[in-house]
């Protein structure tokens, strides 16, 4: 293998907040390094090779061997993926799943939920089984707030609202008997274990728990790839794609590679236990501080919070910006918040190191300290 140059000045890297694309694991990235340029010896790099190919087959073979290990996937589960993006599954699900005239129930707890159900009415009837418009999706939803419609076909929801902050703790409670569980966990994927069981299926966007963006994971039980409501061109069939494991046509093969090294790293950290408590103790860090002190509002209600996304704010949006500006100059990157929450977001996704959590509480203390006077004046 040729040098590719000195792997150890890794020195000017900052804290990466980002809400995706977003940190990559460390020991991932100076691997590609190496396999972008020269894979397994083969005297070619991982983005040469040919989709159809043997280098290729045993990435894709070893990619899905992970992802079902680390998500202790049954045996009637199909695991593959796409490209087009998480929003291309807004369409693709109802497209596939929703016959006309039947119904599919949809969480609404913010706008990747509200880009699902935009879709819905193209392919069927959409009933908005609970919703946190009402406070800003400051909360997701309990038992108390479902109310289902009659014979659903599937029910939606999104696990984890990237942009809001707030994060389901357990699936939605007693969906109707003769419906299966569909969700968007693009931004919680694999960041705590996870019952495959209870869900006919999962798709996720990859660029913040799994790899590069331009690859979404989906896992989907055999009966529901079966669902047959109309005539598709042979692309928006999940079928397809299941049934060549991501290889209908030619797939992001980096993003295949690259999906199966994070799950490499994922299982050498000790699995999707060991995930749930670095990210418990990393936002846990973050929270804390927050309700300690009144100079910053969190965004999301307590029993909502997300542990990959956490918002909250300045006491103005002046400073909202100055602190932005600040922490960036601190090597604190990407900490503004999504143009719909404003203030300020920390994304901190499995391969986010808890030394930037501290760092970032450390900024958070200095700033309102020398804030605070001006704020309250
Ligand atoms: N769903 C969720 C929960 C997301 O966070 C995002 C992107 N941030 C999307 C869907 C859309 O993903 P993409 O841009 O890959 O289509």
């Amino acid at each position: 293998m040729s040098d590719v140059g000195d792997m150890s000045d890794m020195g000017d890297r900052v804290f990466n907040f980002s809400a995706g694309p977003a940190t990559l694991p460390e020991p991932v990235l100076r691997q590609a390094q190496r396999d972008v340029f020269n894979i397994a010896d083969s005297g070619i790099g991982i983005m040469e090779h040919s989709h159809r190919g043997k280098v290729f087959e045993r990435i894709t073979e070893e990619t899905e061997a992970l992802c079902r290990e680390i998500g202790n996937i049954p045996d009637n589960y199909r695991v593959f993926w796409m490209q087009g993006g998480a929003t291309s599954q807004c369409y693709m699900v109802p497209a596939n799943f929703l016959g006309e005239g039947q119904t599919a129930d949809y969480f609404d707890t913010g706008k990747w939920a509200g880009d699902s159900i935009r879709e819905v009415p193209l392919y069927g009837n959409l009933h908005i089984c609970g919703s946190s418009a009402a406070t800003n999706h400051d909360r997701i939803l309990g038992p108390a707030d479902a109310s289902y419609s009659p014979a659903p076909v599937y029910v939606q929801y999104t696990s984890n609202n990237t942009i809001v902050g707030t994060e389901w703790h357990d699936e939605p409670a007693n969906i109707p008997a003769g419906s299966f569980l569909v969700c968007d966990a693009s931004s919680n994927i694999f960041s705590r274990p996870i019952d495959v069981n209870k869900y006919g299926m999962i798709y996720a966007g990859a660029q913040k728990n799994l790899g590069p963006s331009g690859i979404t994971l989906l896992i989907a039980r055999d009966d529901v790839l079966e669902l047959s409501p109309r005539k598709l061109p042979e692309m928006m069939h999940y079928k397809n794609h299941a049934k060549w494991v991501g290889r209908f046509n030619t797939p992001n093969t980096f993003g295949v590679y690259l999906m199966g090294e994070v799950f490499k790293w994922i299982l050498a950290e000790g699995g999707l236990t060991a995930m749930a408590e670095k990210n418990a103790a990393k936002s846990d860090v973050v929270y804390a501080f927050l309700d300690s002190q009144d100079f910053y509002t969190p965004h999301a209600q307590k029993a909502s919070r997300s542990r990959m996304n956490l918002t909250f704010r300045c006491p103005t949006p002046e400073l909202d910006a100055e602190f932005t500006r600040q922490a960036d100059k601190k090597g604190l990157s990407g900490l503004t918040g999504h143009r719909i929450t404003k203030g300020m977001r920390a994304s901190m996704y499995n391969a986010f190191p808890i030394e930037g959590a501290h760092a970032l509480v450390d900024f958070m203390k200095s700033f309102a300290l020398e804030h605070a006077a001006a704020a309250k004046a």
